[in-house]
């Protein structure tokens, strides 16, 4: 097939974009505010060739790192693809080799056995050194000036765990790295695993375990004591996969566990509670309260993303995510968590201010799906359209809207200064401007997000749909340059 399917996954805001990019001194419109000096980055999936299956969902495409890089009154784009094994197996052969999503027994046989992660999802600052993520392989470190893979991570061999989540946590006040993996003992497998790493950037600790059943864990949490894992009920067959079917399958006739595992703990310390059948793929932060521990997260009663396990098709309109907070006792005996909703609306891709993470906290950020505005977005699926502040202690909220054929992706929380109260700041976030094929680069107050945007940051690209960003002072990049110079000169 020369061509890419037309389905919902590869039109509007998911159109395939395929370059690589550098712009210097990017058009834009109101001031940029002193605090956001540094770069933004951002991490996504955009399929290099269409899809050896036919059609593919939008998560499986390969890797790509943008950079917003702010100087002094300028701001400069770079945009790359990560260099992953099956990105160079597949340029080289100019088409691709590697089928359906997670599942190798759908890939072409000259490619068996090759590393097959995208490295879409996520990136992680870690011991100064900048890595896409996603949660099938290593990550990969990524030169934060220029863009360049720079090769694997996995602590210098110390790590046992082939994978590493896209969503690991840093503590506060330890600095530690907190992370898992799950699969890991191999496809299908409940094997799960957590880890600790140091702020100087050894491997602390490794535990691994099994959870009541596998389950995909796209993400997690933690609070000053314990490590919070969603089981939930999107499960993996390897019959389904090796008769070339999907990885992930709905399952609602399983629970939703939540394990809770102390963080220097053994598999026997976790305790496990339950609740209904739940899909979510974002966490806002979690944090104690006495013998509670609060969860807050997106939760759906359905996963839309994947198949049911008897084979249908979900609905897409069943599957919002609400900002949901699920609350377990440790005091009591009783094993089922509660559930409360914290937002009418459907939101995900939450950020919260870094120093509270796993710490009692008043406000989280989100994008939201304004479904009473307009969205118009080119036969794809109602999209975030605005983007929010929530102070999760009354419920009260903030919304901007983004316009008419225009998606909002994911927002980035950036402190006004290193004394700023919680939440005091800006969010950066990309907005795709639908009919005219662009994007910005919108900056919001965080006191004022009602307002708009305080600076609008024009690229004359469509950005296809990233997953996550995260933002770095130049105080921490000029460390990593001359740390980077020293490795070298070694
Ligand atoms: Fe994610």
């Amino acid at each position: 097939m020369a061509t890419f399917p037309d389905t919902p996954m590869f039109r509007g805001p998911n159109r395939p974009q395929r370059v690589e990019a550098e712009i210097l001194n990017l058009e834009y419109e109101g001031a940029i505010p002193q605090a956001i000096r540094g770069a933004f980055y951002r991490c996504g999936p955009d399929p290099l060739f269409p899809p050896r299956a036919g059609t593919d969902i939008g998560i499986n495409g390969d890797g790509f790192v943008s950079q917003f890089l702010f100087g002094d009154g300028h701001v400069d784009f770079r945009h790359r693809f990560v260099r992953t094994d099956k990105f160079l197996a597949e340029r080289k052969a100019r088409k691709a080799l590697f089928g359906s999503y997670r599942n190798p027994f759908t890939d072409d046989p000259s490619v068996a056995g090759v590393d097959r992660t995208t490295a879409n999802t996520a990136l992680m600052w870690y011991d100064h050194r900048l890595y896409a993520l996603k949660e099938d392989g290593l990550p990969h470190e990524i030169d934060p000036f220029t863009l360049a893979t720079l090769g694997k991570f996995d602590f210098g061999g110390a790590m046992r765990m082939p994978m590493v989540t896209a969503h690991p946590k840093i503590d506060p006040v330890t600095g530690e790295l907190l992370f898992y993996g799950f699969e890991c003992a191999g496809l299908a497998t409940p094997d799960t695993a957590f880890a600790i790493g140091a702020p100087d950037g050894t491997l602390r600790h490794e535990l691994w375990f099994q959870p009541p059943y596998g389950a995909m864990i796209h993400d997690f949490a933690i609070t000053r004591n314990y490590a919070i894992f969603p089981i939930m009920p999107t499960t993996a067959d390897i019959d389904r996969m090796r008769a070339g079917g999907d990885h992930w399958a709905w399952d609602p006739s399983l629970p939703t566990w939540l394990g809770i595992l102390p963080r220097g703990g053994t598999a026997e310390d976790i305790r496990y509670f339950r609740g209904p059948a739940r899909w979510s793929f974002h966490t806002m932060n979690a944090y104690e309260e006495g013998s509670l521990i609060h969860l807050d997260t997106t939760a759906a009663p359905t996963n839309a993303f994947f198949p049911n396990i008897d084979g249908s098709r979900p609905n897409p309109g069943e599957g919002d995510f609400y900002l949901t907070r699920w609350t377990c006792d440790l005091a009591s005996n009783d094993d089922s968590f509660t559930e409360r909703r914290l937002f009418d609306r459907p939101s995900d891709f939450y950020d919260v201010d870094p120093t509270v993470v796993g710490r009692p906290y008043r406000f989280g950020f989100m994008a939201v799906k304004a479904k009473d505005r307009p969205a118009n977005t080119i036969g794809a699926p109602h999209p975030f359209n605005a983007l929010g502040k929530i102070d999760v202690t009354s419920g009260e909220a903030m919304l901007w809207y983004a316009g008419p054929e225009s998606a909002v992706q994911e927002p980035v929380f950036v402190r006004r200064g290193d004394d700023a109260p919680e939440g005091d700041g800006y969010l950066l976030a990309v907005v795709n401007r639908l009919a005219t094929g662009t994007s910005e680069l919108v900056i919001l107050d965080t006191a004022r997000i009602e307002a708009g945007p305080v600076a609008r940051i024009h690229v004359p690209l469509h950005l296809r749909m990233a997953f996550h960003g995260m933002f770095l002072p130049d105080t921490e990049l000029e460390r990593a340059r001359v740390l980077n110079a020293k490795g070298k000169a070694a």
